[in-house]
C-alpha cells in the first residue's frame, strides 16, 4: 500500500492583533492606469518549501480564478508542500500547484517571510519548491526598487532621478523573464525590489513626484543603465557588453561628481594560483601564471583587454569578462595593475560598469543644486522626459 506522505505540513494559525488598517499603505495623488501588472519573482522563495504569510487586509484565494478560500486580515499561514505538488495553507486547506492571492480592496499587504509588499501573489509549486510571483502596479514596484537602490539619506533630486531611470528600465525590460512567468526578478540581475519593507515617505515622495515620467529617445523608451559611481568617467554601452548598436546617449563622458563615493578609489590583491583555479573552472587551459599585463585600454580609463602569461605561454581576454569572474574583488575595470612574486595587485576607480546614471554622481550633482532633469540629461544627454502613457 502506497503511504501518503506530507512533505511539509504546518498547522498553526497565529490570530495576530492590530493590523494596521490597509488604507494606511495606499498610494495617494497618483494617477492609476490600465497598464497590467507587473509580475515580479520573488528569488528567495524559489529556494524555499515553507512560506510564512500573514496577512494585512483580506486576500482571496483563487484556484482557476475561482475563490476557494480567504486569508483573514491580522491573521499568521503557514504555507507548505502536499505530495511535492500542491499548495497546502494551514495543514487542512489543500489547493492546486498554482493558488492566486488577490486582496479583496486593492490596498492590502501579504507579510513573506518576513518581507511585506503590495500586490497580489501568484504561488506556484515547481518540484517541490515554491515559486511566488508579486502582480503589482508599476508605480508601487517603484516604491519597492527606489528604497532599494538608493540611499534613503540622499538629496531629494536625486532620488527623483533615480526614479525616472527604474521607470524607464522597468518598461524597457517588461517580458524579461517571459518564459518563467515574471517580467522581472527581485535581485540584482533586473533592479532589486525589497517590497514595503524598503519603502519611506521620502521614498514614495519622490515616486509620486515623477509619477508616470520616462525618458525617450526618438520618441522611443530610452534603454537605460545605472551603477554606483563610474570612477571619473562613465562608459560606451558598446565597451562593456559588445552589442553592435550604439545609442547617442550611452556614450561615455567625463564625470566631476562621484568623487565622495566610498569606493570611487579601490584596490584589490589575487593570487596567481587563485586566478588559474577560478580560470581553468570556467574552460580556460594555461600552465602556472606568471604574470597578468593590461593590453589595452579604452578612452574612458578602463581596461579593454587584459592577457595572462605563463612559461611558454599566454592568451588574453575581454577586461569584462575578467571582472565578472572575480567580481568580489574588482568594482570595475577601470584599473591598473602590478605583478608581485606570486599576486596581481590592482588599484582601481569607481563601482560598476559604468554604462548610464551614475548613482554618486547624480548625488554630487544634487549636493550642486542641480534638478533632477538636469542630472538625468547629464547622464542621457539627448533624451527628452515624457509621460510613458504618451510614447
Ligand atoms: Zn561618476
Amino acid at each position: 500500500m502506497k503511504s501518503i506522505r506530507f512533505i511539509l505540513i504546518f498547522i498553526l494559525i497565529f490570530l495576530v492583533g492590530c493590523a494596521p488598517p490597509p488604507s494606511y499603505y495606499q498610494r495617494k495623488n497618483t494617477k492609476r492606469t490600465k497598464m497590467r501588472k507587473l509580475k515580479i519573482g520573488l528569488t528567495k522563495t524559489f529556494k524555499q518549501n515553507a512560506l510564512t504569510l500573514k496577512a494585512f487586509g483580506s486576500y482571496n484565494v483563487l484556484v482557476n480564478k475561482k475563490a476557494k478560500g480567504t486569508l483573514h486580515d491580522g491573521q499568521t499561514y503557514q504555507v507548505g508542500i502536499y505530495q511535492g505538488k500542491r499548495v497546502v495553507i494551514a495543514k487542512q486547506k489543500v489547493y492546486d500547484k498554482q493558488i492566486y492571492l488577490q486582496g479583496q480592496t486593492g490596498g492590502e499587504i501579504l507579510e513573506i517571510n518576513g518581507v511585506k509588499y503590495r500586490g497580489n501573489f501568484y504561488i506556484e509549486v515547481l518540484k517541490n519548491r515554491f515559486k511566488v510571483i508579486n502582480h503589482l502596479e508599476l508605480e508601487d514596484y517603484l516604491y519597492g526598487v527606489v528604497g532599494k537602490e538608493i540611499i534613503h539619506s540622499w538629496p531629494f533630486e536625486t532620488i527623483r532621478a533615480q526614479a525616472v531611470i527604474a521607470r524607464t528600465y522597468t518598461l524597457h525590460n517588461l517580458n524579461k523573464h517571459k518564459e518563467d512567468g515574471y517580467d522581472l526578478t527581485d535581485n540584482s540581475s533586473s533592479q532589486v525590489y525589497g517590497g514595503l519593507n524598503a519603502e519611506s515617505d521620502k521614498i514614495r515622495k519622490a515616486v509620486d513626484k515623477t509619477v508616470g515620467e520616462v525618458i525617450a529617445y526618438h520618441k522611443k523608451l530610452a534603454n537605460v543603465y545605472y551603477y554606483s559611481s563610474c570612477g571619473g568617467h562613465t562608459e560606451n554601452i558598446q565597451n562593456v557588453w559588445y552589442i553592435k548598436k550604439s545609442f547617442a546617449y550611452l556614450r561615455g563622458k567625463r564625470c566631476a561628481y562621484c568623487r565622495t563615493a566610498p569606493v570611487f578609489k579601490w584596490e584589490a590583491k589575487l593570487k596567481f594560483s587563485e586566478i588559474k583555479t577560478v580560470l581553468e573552472k570556467k574552460g580556460y587551459k594555461m600552465g602556472e601564471i606568471n604574470k597578468i599585463k593590461v593590453r589595452r585600454y579604452f578612452k574612458s580609463g578602463r581596461v579593454r583587454d587584459i592577457s595572462i602569461h605563463w612559461r611558454g605561454g599566454a592568451f588574453s581576454m575581454k577586461a569584462t569578462d575578467f571582472r565578472a569572474f572575480f567580481y568580489k574583488h574588482l568594482k570595475s575595470t577601470m584599473f591598473k595593475l602590478n605583478n608581485k612574486r606570486d599576486s596581481v595587485y590592482f588599484k582601481g576607480k569607481g563601482f560598476g560598469h559604468g554604462v548610464g546614471l551614475c548613482q554618486y554622481g547624480a548625488k554630487g550633482m544634487s549636493d550642486k543644486e542641480y534638478s533632477y532633469k538636469t542630472i538625468i540629461k547629464n547622464y542621457f544627454p539627448k533624451t527628452e522626459f515624457k509621460q510613458w502613457t504618451k510614447l
